[in-house]
């Protein structure tokens, strides 16, 4: 490991999952641009230090892979509302404030265990008819790298800009997204579609049905959690003046938190900024007049300091009209060298508010984990059967030598029959050491499976999901440690006739192997639908009541 970062200092080392690019001169120019843009997000006071011991809940999920198409209202206020949905059914159960994060407005780019991939194209035959030919192309990379569609699979830089990207940014993130604040009443108007199969029928949000469930046990567990939930929302109404009306901003407002893989280091690279953060203890600043804490209160900004009384985890239900403040401006600030303020600059990640490393480039002495050792976001590391339990210690302190607690999430993703072996030993692994983790369960990438009846679908059976969360809680419990959130693929999204996808098998409308073609539209991993979603919100609020 070289002694000097750099935000371009990654370039130095073997890179994994490399895109390469023919026309550089052209990525050049996209990069000018692209470092040139302004922040897309504020660097963000992480409530994870509270995760990381329990006082807190992280519930992150969205696409595997989003697309630039679904990059207008509806789509994305569907993710919402689910994130929103789930994280109430959370709080309502576990009394936990839940800190909330989107895969969502960065998730473009995708590691592939193949380069290359065979496709099924038209072709003409002899007599013009006609016929299937296989054909091998390069695999999708996602939208930030390569089109879908097989002839727009050569690396594009000019996607690297995602132009709807930036312009969803100014239009949802600046006022929603990155400032992580939502008008909750707009989740009410979503999801008026019938569920998949005819099995259930969502009016508004908050009017619940539960026509898909199967089991009428488990019918009436549910309903009975919305019922209270209903009432802790009407009494939030009453109580501030209307929950969704109020100009004032009122208690409409949540926190929500941006995020995704950080693989095309090029772009990362060049939506890295130095960012001046005052030192704790400013010779220039006035004497403090006794009984008043404005010591405490800059300090409480600083690396590492406590994130206990930040705002966003004060409750996780809607609240009072407080933005989350950074007093960071959101454009880099040069450091004035009269006051020796360079060391206390600061590089940002500024494309998101949180981001992580993959299972496939988390090597040790790679190019993304130089990156990541340098940036003062809040990072994950992606951990499965194949890390060993002295080599996650060791990537710990190459990423987090300052030892900021709740800086990074081990996002365990080990699958439901391996779990048992692999999560006990980095537990230990990590428990004898200084670091302060968030141990998150990926309960989605251990468990994927090819359809039985379309082996070219991929898919993942809730039961495995539920297993690999439930058996995390437990060995956590075990070991004295906390399992302090979950990382899911999932999406709210609907066909134009209003059904719910149809991507992963069982829960509770019991969704079935044949099933999968039904709606089956995601175009990188199998994400777990509405109904699904809220069925393991349900069983992890039961699990955290325990
Ligand atoms: C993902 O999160 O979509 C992914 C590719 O995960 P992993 O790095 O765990 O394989
Ligand atoms: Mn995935």
């Amino acid at each position: 490991m070289t002694s000097t970062w750099s935000p371009s200092s990654w370039r130095d080392k073997p890179i994994a999952q490399d895109v390469i690019y023919e026309d550089k001169v052209h990525l050049e120019r996209v990069l000018g641009k692209l470092r040139r843009l302004p922040p897309l997000v504020s660097p963000w006071r992480s409530q994870l230090a509270d995760v990381a011991v329990g006082k807190a809940f992280l519930l992150q999920g969205g696409d595997c892979a989003e697309l630039f198409d679904d990059c207008s209202q509806d789509p994305i206020s569907h993710k919402l509302s689910l994130i929103l949905l789930m994280s109430l059914i959370i709080l309502h159960g576990s009394r936990l404030p839940v800190v909330r994060i989107m895969r969502i407005a960065g998730q473009y780019a995708k590691p592939r265990s193949k380069p290359t991939e065979v496709v099924e194209m038209d072709a003409r035959g002899p007599n013009g008819e006609v016929i299937k030919e296989k054909k091998e192309v390069l695999s999708f990379r996602g939208d930030n790298v390569n089109g879908y569609e097989v002839e727009e699979r050569m690396p594009d830089p000019e996607r690297l800009l995602g132009r709807p990207v930036q312009e969803c940014k100014v239009q949802e993130g600046k006022v929603q997204v990155d400032e992580g604040l939502l008008p909750l009443h707009r989740h009410a108007q979503l999801h008026p579609h019938p569920a998949p199969l005819g099995l259930c029928e969502h009016a508004q949000t908050l009017e619940w049905s539960f026509s898909h469930v199967r089991s009428p046990e488990l019918q009436k567990a549910f309903a009975g959690v919305i019922e209270s939930l209903q009432d802790s929302l009407d009494f939030m109404r009453v109580a501030t003046g209307g929950v969704g009306g109020n100009e004032r901003g009122g208690s409409e407002t949540v926190d929500l938190y941006t995020s995704h893989e950080a693989l095309l280091l090029e772009y990362e690279e060049a939506l890295t900024r130095p960012i001046y953060e005052p030192k704790p203890q400013s010779f220039s600043a006035p004497p403090t007049r006794p009984g008043t804490s404005s010591d405490s209160r800059s300090n409480s900004h600083v690396r590492g300091a406590s994130a206990s009384s930040s705002a966003g985890a004060s409750t996780g239900l809607p609240r009072s009209p407080v933005r989350q403040r950074s007093f960071i401006p959101s454009s880099p600030v040069v450091p004035s060298s009269e006051h020796g303020a360079e060391d206390a600059a600061k590089y940002y990640n500024v494309s998101s508010h949180f981001i992580w490393i993959g299972d496939r480039t988390r090597q040790l002495d790679g190019a993304h984990v130089e990156y990541f050792r340098g940036i003062a976001n809040p990072i994950g590391i992606k951990v499965g059967p194949t890390m060993q339990p002295e080599e996650l210690v060791r990537v710990l302190d190459v990423v987090n030598p300052d030892r900021i607690p709740g800086k990074v999430i081990i996002i365990g993703r080990y699958g439901a029959d391996k779990v048992d072996k692999f999560l006990p030993g980095h537990i230990d692994a990590v428990k004898a050491t200084n670091h302060v983790v968030v141990w998150q369960c990926d309960a989605m990438h251990g468990n994927t499976k090819s359809s039985q009846t379309d082996p070219s679908l991929k898919t993942r059976h809730f039961v495995d999901v539920i297993h690999e969360i439930t058996r995390s809680m437990e060995i956590h419990r075990e070991k004295g440690t906390i399992l302090g959130g979950v990382h899911l693929e999932l999406t709210g999204e609907v066909n134009e006739d209003g059904y719910s996808v149809t991507e992963c098998i069982g829960g509770s409308m019991e969704l079935e192997d044949k099933d999968l073609s039904f709606n089956y539209r995601t175009h990188c991993d199998p994400r777990l639908n509405y109904e699904q979603s809220l069925d393991v919100a349900f069983l992890i609020s039961d699990h955290l009541k325990a």
